[in-house]
């Protein structure tokens, strides 16, 4: 189903904690704010992911705060899996060398990791933990028990764009598939580290440079480069970028129980938790979040558009 401008929905995004054993400097939060709450039970998030896909999403991302924290979070993947989505999760990666067999059993599909730097300090310094070595650990493992594409998520900014690079030499060596390049988001604390904010621009003519070739995503409409490894490097630049918004075919689930449109909107959410912790029964509350995603639908816009 297409929304007033034309998008369709295919990638759910649920945020399972705010709980995370890092502390990014700039972390947004998934844009929901500083939430300590109780997530989602496994009951409720299967029950949002079944009506979604009436709504044509056929993707989702696990996310946090740090997903791998969730003690349930092998049972939540399966449930997932046998609705027939594919799923994939976004994490520090500080876990994985301990469960990411666990997690390929029970049926995850691919894996982002974080990592914003190879200099221990440095790493120690953006993300409060000194924890790199665990991290490159956990993503060989990712790669070993074949949750594939293993792609690494690098947030540039003023501390660590002189690294890129680096991280793109590491990824081509020990055999990550892709490689997400990430502008600061104003959103959540990446706010007050705004000041770190560097445009990905002379990155991406210098990729321009090394690619065999140069592809779009479908997915925001991300530019995307294939270098001669076989790596492919991603352009991720939300900000004030219509293009960006106009690919859009997201919609994310908050930690808290609402259906949110949109990262950069605190205004354009529709709250869920009432139907799912109501008393009715599971027909009922089908019907309920079938109207509460057709509203999402209805509201959902571009945060960023041309004004003609
Ligand atoms: N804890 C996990 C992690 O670190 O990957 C998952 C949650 S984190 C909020 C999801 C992704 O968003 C990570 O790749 C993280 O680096 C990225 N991210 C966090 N804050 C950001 C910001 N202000 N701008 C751009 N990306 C950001």
């Amino acid at each position: 189903m297409k929304d007033r401008y034309g998008r369709e929905l295919e990638d759910l995004r649920i945020t399972l904690t705010h709980v995370c054993n890092f502390s990014c400097f700039f972390c947004h939060m998934e844009g929901e704010g500083d939430l300590y709450v109780n997530g989602l039970t496994p009951d409720e998030i299967e029950l949002v992911a079944e009506v979604s896909k009436e709504y044509g999403i056929k993707y989702v991302k696990l996310t946090g705060g740090e997903p791998t924290l969730r003690r349930d979070l092998t049972e939540i993947i399966y449930r997932l899996r046998n609705l027939g989505l594919e799923v994939s999760m976004t994490t520090n990666g500080y876990m994985l060398s301990k469960i990411a067999s666990k997690l390929k059993e029970a049926g995850l599909n691919r894996v982002n990791i974080s990592l914003h730097t190879l200099d221990k300090e440095k790493f120690k310094k953006i993300t409060g933990v000194d924890g790199m070595d665990r991290v490159i650990e956990g993503i060989k493992e990712a790669i070993n028990v074949g949750l594939k594409p293993v792609k690494l998520n690098f947030v540039a900014t003023k501390m660590n764009i002189n690294e890129a690079f680096n991280v793109i030499d590491f990824a081509e060596k020990i055999g990550v598939n892709e490689l997400h390049l990430i502008e600061l988001h104003p959103v959540g604390m990446g706010k007050i580290a705004f000041s770190y904010h560097e445009k990905l621009n002379n990155l991406e003519n210098v990729l321009k440079e090394k690619a065999l070739r140069e592809g779009t995503r479908n997915k925001h409409y991300r530019p995307r480069f294939y270098l001669p490894s076989g790596l492919v490097v991603e352009i991720v630049k939300p900000y004030a970028n219509p293009i960006f918004c106009s690919g859009c075919n997201r919609i994310r689930l908050t930690v808290d129980g609402k259906l949110k449109t949109c990262l950069y909107r605190d205004d354009n959410s529709i709250e869920i938790l009432n139907i799912l912790r109501s008393n009715l029964d599971k027909y009922h509350k089908m019907q309920l979040l079938k109207e509460a995603f057709d509203v999402a639908i209805a509201i959902r816009e571009p945060n960023f558009k041309y004004i003609i």
